[in-house]
């Protein structure tokens, strides 16, 4: 279970020939299930980057490539796992790993589980993984393939899991993204990943209305872009904002946009949706949580801030 890359003796290190090829000799090896296209992705980095790579895919066709760029391909899960001491999953979904994993002998191994979950499938495979005497991290990948290997692209990965996995193949973990460690629950990395995503739905939800909202006027998406994408930028302090309410309790103190003028405001969006003809069915549920936190007491929440309405969401 030892990372071998941070062996280097001094000698070694001294010598620009015996260094190349220990570096070589020093990369992980590890094996890969799935390549798709997030799994075929991630491949081609750890490849590039001289780690030894033993892949297995459901469809034994989608190897092919990586073949030819120096991946040993397993013929079947057994096979694959046996090849490495370190073994990351990327399949569709977490029934697709049980049953890839099904009836193998992990003991002793390291699984890294990328397949997006809930929190749920991230504790339930961590404690699988411990009955069958392997250590496990969780992964949330936060990019898409194209991202993976391109650093200056942004993505990275949320783990969770092991600590001792994870300080053990951080460097192996690093090469595809960055790597973030968010805590030894096993839940903890699908819980970041999927409230970033749930977040960018919001996002996506508000911009698909926007670009509704001119469709048939002449105004062009391609002239609104730019401007939403600098709005939301702005909005973006309300992440911030919102934290400090809910960690401090207080929704009332320092609020520049009370709750009641943003209900009586959102009747001009519901007004202007039906101007244009288009459906409130996106925006319209925030718009009714907003509505629903100040009915329940007018005199105490009109003057709040909109991040109490959160409180109303934990149901
Ligand atoms: P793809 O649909 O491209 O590939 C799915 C992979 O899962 C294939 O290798 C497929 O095998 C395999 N698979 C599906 N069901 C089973 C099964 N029952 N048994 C064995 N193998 C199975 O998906 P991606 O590669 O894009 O995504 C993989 C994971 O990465 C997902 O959890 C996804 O949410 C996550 N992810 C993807 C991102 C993206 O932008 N693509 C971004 C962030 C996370 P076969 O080839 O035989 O069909």
């Amino acid at each position: 279970m030892t990372d071998t890359s941070t062996k280097h003796d001094a000698q070694t290190i001294a010598n620009p020939v015996v260094r190349a090829a220990a570096n070589a000799a020093a990369k992980t090896p590890l094996t890969l299930l799935g390549l798709g296209a997030m799994g075929t992705a991630l491949a081609r980095t750890w490849l590039a980057a001289g780690h030894p790579l033993t892949v297995w895919n459901r469809t034994p066709g989608k190897a092919a490539a990586l073949a030819a760029e120096g991946a040993l391909v397993a013929a079947s899960p057994a096979e694959a796992v046996a090849a490495s001491g370190l073994i990351v999953v990327c399949l569709l979904d977490h029934a697709g790993v049980g049953s890839a994993l099904e009836g193998l002998d992990l003991t002793g191994k390291d699984l890294v589980d990328l397949t997006t979950g809930t929190p749920a499938d991230g504790r339930a495979r961590a404690a699988w993984a411990r009955e069958r005497g392997a250590r496990f991290l969780d992964g949330g990948i936060m990019g898409t393939p194209s991202m993976m290997g391109t650093p200056a692209a942004g993505g990275y990965v949320f783990y969770s899991g092991s600590p001792d996995l994870f300080g053990e193949h951080r460097s192996t973990l690093e090469v595809p993204a960055g790597a973030r460690f968010v805590g030894s629950d096993p839940g903890h990395a699908a819980l970041h990943d999927v409230a970033l995503l749930s977040a960018m739905t919001g996002l996506f939800a508000g911009i698909s209305h926007a670009y509704a909202l001119i469709g048939g006027e002449d105004v062009s998406p391609k002239d609104l872009a730019p401007l939403l994408a600098e709005w939301l930028g702005a909005m973006g302090f309300f992440a911030g904002a919102a934290a400090e309410r809910l960690v401090s309790g207080d929704f009332t103190s320092g609020v520049e946009s009370n709750l009641a003028m943003q209900v009586t405001g959102s009747a001009t969006l519901l007004r202007t949706a039906a101007e244009q003809g288009v459906s409130t069915e996106l925006i319209g549920p925030y718009l009714d949580l907003m509505r629903e936190r100040l009915a329940a007491d007018p005199a105490a929440h009109a003057g709040e801030d909109n991040a109490g309405a959160i409180t109303l969401l934990r149901r």
